[in-house]
């Protein structure tokens, strides 16, 4: 039984692999068979991917660990970038970093929020 990813964390990954190319595809199809392996402990979005890979297709991205989606973001006087890690094609992490004055942009639930109102700026466009 696949206990799904929070909302936050499968919000942010719609809206960073959202584009049709052929890898974010892939990965956009593995969420539904994501679980939480870990979160960071220092109260970041950051969070640790489980991937039922006999579930899913790999995306076609090699074997090594990729930055499959960016994206910077700001409000306000913090800023920072979100980042999905695809490890040998498979969803691995999703990192949160920002490098504001205070930290309340850090939630996942926050950048999810940021990133739909449009105030990111996807790095690859
Ligand atoms: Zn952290």
């Amino acid at each position: 039984m696949i206990k799904a990813i929070p909302t936050d964390a499968a919000g942010v990954l719609d809206v960073l692999l959202s584009s049709s190319d052929p890898v974010q595809t892939a990965l956009r199809n593995q969420v539904p068979h994501l679980q939480v392996a870990a979160r960071c402990t220092c109260g970041c979005g950051t969070t640790f991917f489980d991937l039922d890979t006999a579930a899913v297709q790999p995306a076609p991205c090699g074997p090594g660990t990729v930055v499959a989606a960016e994206a910077q973001f700001q409000d306000g006087d913090c800023c920072g970038e979100v980042l999905v890690f695809a490890a040998a094609g498979y969803l691995s992490w999703l990192e949160v970093a920002s490098w504001g004055r205070d930290n309340t942009i850090t939630t996942l639930a926050r950048v999810q929020q940021v990133l739909r109102q449009g105030r990111a700026r996807p790095l690859d466009s």
